[in-house]
């Protein structure tokens, strides 16, 4: 089977993780701070918080920014269901927008309709978390604008993103954004096992997930309400968690870190190789926008359903069978049925329901081989031509 994805790890991953092993700290060491100094170095960003999984950054976000009950957060239903979850972890209410029929991104247009409509109302969002799908960035300038409009916080779920560009800054470096959240789980773009960070430019948000992802403590003196009672001494001030990620997960996101930029020139050569190969097919291959860079981690095609005899899900199952490990990102949020049975209804995302229909992710790596690409091509050609 070729897969949809696939991590890669070399000798220098190797080695790097085991020098840490061998070393004094395996979690709580120095290799977490120089992870996330490399991260934040490399997309212009003033502070970078490493935790356990982007899951984990993106419900410390939300505690961060103060959501809880009463408040509503408004994202794409087109996402893994993490983006969603964390707002009613925090005891909010979760709302969806609709996405853009181009990017399959949260659609701006739509977004200020429904502002318009919550302002009437009174039920403007706390904060928005716009999903970058795919690895291609949302339209932050105009959703930064109506933020500054309507008063909401902007969370950016970066997950499928590091190392892709939006109006020539690195996504994460929250230029139009509170906070940007990335994942290294091995499908992304690069790997920890497990893992995921926090990026912000506000020093206070920072210091306040720095906090909460290990228990609520702090350990620093000029923070302390009560004078020191000795050198044991620490203080939690807020109910916090254990989201912390190990010296030995750090140790290999630091070495994978020297291949980011190879690993996203090489998924944009695939996918530019895709997209020459494919566009004759009765298929829509995806848009890119040419003024961004995407980090290309997912290559989703959309059957033209009325142009095939066959189904999307007999597509599908054929190419399995064909053993190309195609997925599906996403099937929709609000039809989860912890979420349908909060009265979401697809009626009222067309553009989603429709996406779903046809979208098929096919595999993507950057190890993936020429030989790989031209059997995923020619299965996918044979089955669409019969
Ligand atoms: C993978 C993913 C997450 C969750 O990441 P984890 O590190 O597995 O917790 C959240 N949002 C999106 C869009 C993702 O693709």
């Amino acid at each position: 089977m070729i897969p949809y994805g696939r991590q890669d790890i070399t000798e220098q991953d190797i080695d790097s993780v085991i020098s840490t092993l061998k070393s004094d700290l395996i979690t709580q060491g120095n290799a977490v701070p120089a992870f996330e100094k490399k991260i934040s170095d490399y997309v212009g960003v003033s502070n970078a918080i490493a935790v356990n999984s982007a899951t984990s950054a993106l419900h410390l976000s939300c505690m961060a920014l103060g959501i809880g009950e009463g408040d509503v957060v408004w994202t794409s239903p087109i996402t893994f269901v993490a983006s969603a979850n964390c707002a009613l972890y925090c005891g909010a209410n979760i709302d969806f927008v609709d996405i853009d029929n181009d990017t399959y991104n949260l659609c701006p247009l739509r977004l200020e309709e429904k502002l318009k409509v919550a302002k009437l109302n009174n039920t403007l969002p706390k904060a928005i978390i716009p999903v970058h799908l795919t690895g291609q960035s949302c339209d932050m300038e105009k959703i930064h604008m109506l933020s500054k409009e309507y008063g909401f916080y902007i969370i950016e779920d970066g997950s499928h993103a590091i190392g892709a560009e939006y109006n020539k800054t690195k996504v994460g470096s929250c230029a139009y954004s509170d906070v940007c959240v990335f994942s290294f789980h091995p499908v992304k773009i690069i790997t920890t096992g497990e893992g995921g960070m926090v990026l912000t430019n506000n020093d206070n948000i920072a210091a306040k997930i720095e906090r909460l992802r290990s228990h609520g403590i702090t350990r620093d003196e000029n923070l302390m309400n009560n004078i020191s009672h000795g050198p044991w001494y620490y203080e939690q001030h807020d109910l916090g968690l254990n989201y912390r990620i190990t010296d030995i997960q750090a140790a290999l996101g630091i070495s994978q870190m020297d291949r980011l930029d190879e690993y996203v020139e090489q998924r944009n050569i695939l996918a530019d190789r895709y997209d020459n190969l494919l566009k004759d097919l009765p298929i829509q291959i995806p848009y890119q926008d040419p003024l961004n860079y995407s980090s290309r981690h997912l290559y989703v095609i959309r059957l033209k359903l009325d142009e095939i005899s066959l189904t999307h899900k007999e597509v599908f199952e054929s190419l399995r069978k064909n053993n190309i490990g195609v997925q599906l990102h996403y099937i929709p949020v609000p039809i989860q049925p912890y979420y349908s049975n909060m009265g979401f209804s697809m009626k009222d995302f067309p553009n989603s329901n429709a996406y779903y229909q046809q979208a098929i992710s096919i595999p993507m790596f950057p190890t993936m081989t020429t030989d790989q690409q031209n059997t995923v091509i020619s299965i996918i050609t044979k089955i669409l031509s019969r």
